[in-house]
């Protein structure tokens, strides 16, 4: 929940009533209404997913680095020098939204890039969080508004790793949101660039409700599942990643929401669906 803004629910994006919306379809699977206060699914054993995504990338032939901090790792994979798009990846920030996780050992796994694309990813950017299911870290920061100043190891670390690379042309970060009716997007394209978000709702929307409501996390939504957030970095205190990315040569980015009020294998198949088609549209030039 809440990934660029913390402005507190309005009505509309509290946890409403537990009833199919408007954009289920009968093919859709059935929502568990486990979420009433807080993330209440399925959890994973991080350690041996982390190993599986390391596995499969060594064998694809990623290149990987590792940051160490007490007996956890950051880990940041990346396949370079290809003539195409630079995209960058990243889940795990908020250790009580699993699904991002899984959507990422599937990806390298089934290894479907194009050929042309360059990537960079990182797979799990809170393992205390991950490990312990809570959305912060160990010291009860939530990272995910720590990339202006940061105070936590992690997100100090991933500065480190990000700063080495250059600037990306796309990036998609992976999360999932307890409180909302569906899968739904946040896009930040301020220099107008072809949009990415009709082509992932489309495809998410065949196998995964999208969030119906008019407004979203406190903001007003543009179209059904897609928000593009009228705010200036510059203004807020509490940087998500997403806009250390914008304000650092990454023009264009999405923060995919999955709905975790959906079996996991579902909101983590909306995920891998949803980088699937954007990196195939980047490839094609849209
Ligand atoms: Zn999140």
């Amino acid at each position: 929940m809440s990934e660029i803004n913390s402005t507190e629910p309005v009505p509309g994006s509290a946890p409403g009533p537990i009833a199919p919306c408007p954009t289920d379809r009968p093919t859709h699977p059935r929502r568990l209404g486990l979420n009433r206060d807080g993330y209440r699914g399925e959890r994973i054993e991080v350690r041996p997913v982390i190993q599986e995504i390391r596995s499969w990338a060594r064998h694809h032939g990623f290149t990987e680095q590792t940051s160490v901090f007490g007996d956890h790792e950051l880990v940041f994979l990346s396949r370079l020098g290809r003539p195409g798009s630079r995209v960058y990846l990243s889940a795990g920030i908020h250790g009580d939204e699993p699904a991002g996780l899984i959507a990422i050992r599937d990806l390298i796994r089934d290894n479907p890039w194009p050929e042309t694309l360059n990537l960079g990813i990182c797979p799990c950017l809170n393992p205390q969080g991950c490990d312990s299911g809570t959305r912060e870290n160990a010291a009860g920061h939530d990272l995910n508004r720590d990339y202006r100043n940061p105070r936590s190891t992690e997100v100090r670390l991933h500065l480190e790793w990000l700063s080495s690379q250059p600037p990306w042309d796309v990036s998609l970060c992976l999360h999932e949101d307890w409180e909302s009716h569906g899968f739904y997007l946040y896009e930040l394209n301020p220099s107008s660039r072809p949009s990415l978000a009709g082509p992932i709702l489309e495809t998410v929307g065949a196998l995964c409700p999208i969030d119906p409501s008019s407004w979203i996390d406190g903001k007003p939504t543009n179209a059904p599942g897609l928000i593009r957030p009228e705010v200036d970095p510059r203004h807020r205190p509490d940087w998500p990643e997403s806009f250390w990315l914008l304000q650092n040569g990454c023009p264009h980015g999405y923060t995919l929401e999955a709905p975790s009020d959906w079996p996991l294998p579902v909101r983590a198949e909306a995920l891998r669906q949803a980088v699937q088609v954007a990196t195939h549209r980047l490839a094609l030039g849209f």
